[in-house]
């Protein structure tokens, strides 16, 4: 490596830079998982963990990773055989949607092109059609971290008011929790999926499904097998401030330290934030003569942005060129977009200055990797991030 004196740039959209806080707030003993001690910080965490989600419902919190958090949210609410409406508008939702193939749902993939969020016309279009209410679920990605793109969920929740229709609304906001303004009640979504290691600012190997009542009902007579991802058990143990296994004690202890972080900046201001670093980045893409991936002004992504390259670069490349010359990490295109995309992360713990850098090291590496590109992009985003 090149240069690797002060900090990695670690710029890629997930897992995201921990602040020393959290790290400090984890370095502790572990503890005894049926304890005094922990049975407080269980019930203050399900507490204090509400507000990010936009919730007054339950929340369970799992030791597992995002995907783990999936598949809660589909064993715990549907039945074999039960058919569920996904849409194609990235890498993780089409893994979402394999996922619900392979525990024996029945999808209808609705294709798309990679570069817009689910439609809320085609939702309702798609509902209004389904006239014997076979569709038991509907899934939306909020945030596809493949693309940058963010899906309009409380647009989405209209349309299938619009049409009547009763299925669940499953929401994954992986890397949209904590970055993008998310109301898990006021949008009716029944369940909400997240996990720890992209705007919490935590390490990986939390899950979280926040659950409405009526998610909750469906659990009763949901019949795909399920033991470890039960609800039922977990939030009867968590009356008692427990778990019905060993939880990740300093995990807990990382989340309850990240999310007085995000409280103490105020939601509000950490959206405007993550808003204003997207923007910044945007003026950037634009002044450099490239393009963004995402091509509907009201999907831009408030947590990362995918860069689109002339067909004759390689983005991996540029990703290298990056890593190796300046310690920073972009995000790879996934999927379709291999080779093609590089994303720049913006999301977590991020300040003006850190994207300033980010910027400057994306622009030094694309002109190290041959691929030409206007200077002002570094001055655009100055500019957007020195307003006053
Ligand atoms: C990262 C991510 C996942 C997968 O989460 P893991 O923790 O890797 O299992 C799923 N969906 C989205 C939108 C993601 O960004």
């Amino acid at each position: 490596m090149a240069t690797s004196s002060g900090r990695h740039f670690l710029q890629i959209p997930g897992p995201t830079n921990v602040p020393d806080e959290v790290l400090r707030a984890m370095a502790a003993p572990t503890i005894d998982h049926r304890g005094p001690e922990f049975s407080a910080l269980v019930h203050g965490l399900l507490e204090d963990v509400k507000p990010v989600f936009g919730t007054e419902q339950p929340v369970v919190v799992y030791p597992s990773s995002g995907t783990g958090a999936w598949e809660a949210a589909l064993v715990n609410t549907l039945s074999p055989g039960d058919r569920v409406l996904c849409f194609e508008t990235g890498h993780f939702a089409t893994l979402w949607q394999e996922m619900a193939a392979r525990l024996g749902l029945v999808v209808d993939f609705v294709p798309g092109d990679w570069r817009h969020g689910v439609d809320p016309d085609e939702v309702e279009a798609r509902l209004a059609a389904d006239t014997g209410h076979e569709i038991k679920a509907v899934c939306v990605v909020h945030n596809e971290t493949s693309t940058g793109v963010a899906s309009r969920i409380g647009e989405i929740r209209r349309a299938i008011d619009a049409a009547g229709h009763p299925a669940l609304y499953l929401v994954d906001t992986i890397s949209s929790l904590g970055c993008i303004d998310y109301r898990h009640d006021e949008w009716g979504v029944d369940v909400t999926v997240s996990c720890s290691q992209k705007g919490l600012m935590l390490p990986p190997g939390l899950g979280f499904n926040a659950v409405s009542p009526k998610a909750l009902r469906a659990s009763e007579t949901a019949g795909l097998p399920r033991s470890f991802f039960d609800w039922a058990p977990i939030l009867r143990a968590n009356e008692q401030g427990s778990y019905p296994y060993t939880s990740a004690t300093n995990l807990l202890y990382g989340l309850r330290e990240a999310l007085r972080i995000l409280y103490a900046e105020g939601l509000p201001h950490v959206y405007a934030r993550h808003a204003r670093h997207a923007a910044a980045t945007r003026a950037a893409v634009g002044a450099w003569g490239l393009e963004v991936l995402c091509l509907d002004e009201r999907e831009h992504s408030g947590a990362l942005t995918a860069v689109l390259l002339p067909e004759e670069h390689d983005a991996d490349h540029v990703r290298r060129v990056i890593l190796e010359r300046f310690d920073m990490s972009l995000g790879a295109g996934l999927g379709r977009l291999a080779g093609r995309v590089f994303r720049i992360g913006h999301l977590g713990h991020l300040g003006d200055l850190t994207l300033a850098g980010t910027i400057a090291g994306v622009q030094m590496g694309l002109g190290l990797a041959g691929v030409k590109v206007d200077p002002g992009g570094i001055t655009a985003a100055l500019d957007h991030l020195g307003q006053a």
